[in-house]
């Protein structure tokens, strides 16, 4: 039974013919293919025309997916010589299914480790453009910089002159576009840190009374100059000390609130800040900002949290368009997300539930209140020494314009690094204000080299650090070199003033 069997398939796809060494057809079972006996084998394919049929001794010979052309059909064979005292047994194994099968498998397989490795080299390609972007946003606004210091120094400087009407509204728009400038260095700024991994959240303890009511304020006075109507409403029961990052929840809600702003022509604006709940030492609190704008089509909802997309209409478009990413990414990182219903036409609505703890009595905030008092009162009476450390000369020439207009100090001015030591050593000044980046010795280096002199006047004068350096890192490599404060370019001149008097005894 099986005998029977084995002989139905045995010979399947297999056609033996016996050729003289000189190629002619002795006999042929034809199971696959016809060679007629008493034809020529070279002339039943060109393949035979390469085999060295006259010459082959006793070794059989074994070729592998030959391609047979026979008028329209392409076989693909294995074909075995074998010699015998007749001549050549030519044995051939039709395996055209099976090589066709092998072949679209290993294309597949092949067009798959392609994809696979053109995708790593997008990845790659990915990842470099984004280093590329990062490095750019980083090294662009750290030349930004220094000419924006300069611009907020003198402008502020300008506001304090005798001014005719005419000019104090022209003083007033270009603070207003130099305000602008730097929100949207702080924007490309921020984006680029968040997507490097750099930006880290900084709790601390504020008071979110006092914000809401500084944002209050703020855009009570923007909106009144756009003739819009602005209202403010929270919860008394808002806990008064939170411990969160004060900067960044600004940045997320000016940032929705400039928005608002922006895309409202008529009617206003509602910022409301509700307590949701409170447990144990938590509270979730829901920030809201609803205005009667233009409103924002469906189809668009979803694009306006990407990175430099903008729906509206190019006359109304001002801005970058990452206000919305960095608010998104910003609330991510404390852990809440952004959320917004708007129609188109009528208007929108953005908000936001986070997680806060609170603080009920903090000490840290009632001590430094009743310091400062009076540390104020003992400054009123003193001259104070500062040393001015800058090689920028414009930077240099606004910062000693706007000490010295306060007629409270005596300054002294150097440019290189490598003078401040002798300068310092040989007076006695009440604080140094100083570049970090600085020609010949940075100021990392000055500041480890002044905290270890050996005499007290010297090794604990108070260093200011004023860099063009944003990154957190750095920031706090400066204060690990014994820095007490870092000031970052562009910086306001009260925030100047009040960082110096803070730290003059
Ligand atoms: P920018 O305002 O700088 O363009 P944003 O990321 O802040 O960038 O906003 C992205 C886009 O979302 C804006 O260009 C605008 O088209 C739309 N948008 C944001 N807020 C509002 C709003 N309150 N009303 C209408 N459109 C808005």
């Amino acid at each position: 039974m099986l005998k029977k069997l084995k002989e139905q398939y045995a010979n399947e796809n297999k056609q033996f013919t016996l050729i003289t060494k000189a190629g002619l057809v002795l006999e042929s079972d034809q199971a696959i293919f016809n060679i007629p006996a008493n034809s020529s084998i070279f002339e039943f394919h060109p393949f035979f025309e390469s085999l060295p049929t006259e010459h082959m001794g006793k070794e059989e010979l074994n070729f592998f997916c030959i391609h047979l052309t026979l008028k329209d059909e392409i076989y693909i064979v294995d074909i075995k010589v074998i010699p015998k005292e007749e001549g050549l047994l030519l044995i051939f194994y039709d395996l055209t299914s099976h090589y066709n099968t092998y072949q679209s498998i290993t294309q597949t397989r092949n067009e798959s480790v392609i994809k696979t490795e053109l995708t790593v080299i997008k990845n790659k390609e990915l990842v470099e453009r984004e280093r590329f972007k990062n490095r750019f946003i980083q090294n662009f606004s750290h030349e930004l910089r220094n000419p924006l210091t300069s611009i907020m120094a003198i402008l502020g400087l300008l506001c304090d002159t005798k001014l005719t009407y005419e000019q104090e509204k022209m003083l007033d728009f270009l603070k207003e576009s130099n305000t602008n400038l730097r929100l949207m260095l702080e924007d490309t700024l921020s984006i680029g840190m968040i997507d490097a991994g750099k930006l880290n959240i900084r709790n601390s303890v504020f008071d979110l009374h006092k914000l809401i009511e500084l944002l209050d304020f703020t855009y009570k006075a923007k909106a009144k100059a756009k003739g819009l109507n602005f209202e403010c409403s929270w919860d008394d029961k808002l806990p008064k000390y939170l411990e969160g990052d004060r900067l960044r929840l600004f940045q997320v809600v000016t940032n929705i609130l400039d928005n608002a702003l922006k895309y409202t022509k008529n009617g206003g604006i509602n910022f409301s800040v509700v307590l949701n709940q409170k447990r144990a030492n938590l509270v979730n609190i829901r920030f809201e900002v609803a205005d009667t704008g233009l409103g924002i089509a469906k189809e668009n909802q979803n694009k306006i949290f990407e990175s430099f997309n903008q729906v509206q209409s190019n006359e109304i478009r001002k801005g970058v368009g990452l206000g919305l990413t960095i608010a998104k990414k910003l609330l991510e990182l404390m852990g809440s997300s952004i959320k917004m219903e708007s129609t188109l036409g009528e208007g929108s609505r953005f908000y936001f539930d986070i997680n806060i703890p609170y603080i009920l009595f903090p000490k840290s905030i009632s001590n430094t209140k009743s310091k400062s008092k009076d540390k104020n009162s003992k400054q009123l009476e003193k001259k104070y020494k500062i040393l001015l450390v800058e090689d920028d000369a414009y930077v240099q020439t606004t910062l000693f314009k706007v000490l010295l207009k306060t007629n409270r100090f005596k300054i002294n001015l150097v440019y290189d690094g490598s003078l401040v030591f002798q300068e310092v050593v040989n007076n006695n000044y009440d604080l140094i204000l100083m570049d970090v980046n600085l020609p010949n010795i940075s100021g990392n280096q000055i500041t480890k080299l002044i905290r270890d002199f050996p005499f007290k006047n010297v090794k604990n004068v108070p260093i200011v650090g004023i860099t063009a350096n944003a990154l957190q890192k750095d920031i706090d490599q400066y204060l690990e070199a014994g820095m007490q404060k870092v000031l970052i370019k562009p910086f306001e001149n009260e925030e100047l003033l009040q960082t110096i008097f803070t730290l003059l005894k």
